[in-house]
């Protein structure tokens, strides 16, 4: 995948960070349980650890990177072992 192909894709997925799951509440205004167990929230968490793992591809410094997609599969993980536990 070439650099601007990445560029897109990553601008693209980082539009994710600023959807609501449930127009008419703000992320701090929901339970916990609310945002562990709807899957637009989930669905929500697992496009931002993509984003998060395409950034890592722009990263240099081999520690941050391994960071970086540390986090990134930990969040897609997480969302869609919620997402089977509740659904
Ligand atoms: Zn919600």
């Amino acid at each position: 995948m070439n650099k601007h192909i990445k560029s897109a894709l990553l601008i693209a997925l980082l539009s994710v960070v600023t959807l609501e799951a449930h127009p008419g509440h703000s992320l701090y205004q929901a339970s916990p349980a609310h945002l562990c167990s709807s899957p637009d929230h989930l669905i929500v968490l697992a496009l931002a650890g993509a984003a998060l793992l395409l950034a890592a591809c722009f990263v240099r410094r081999t520690w941050r990177r391994r960071v970086m997609k540390s986090v990134a599969v930990a969040a897609i993980v997480l969302s869609v072992v919620l997402c089977g536990l509740c659904g």
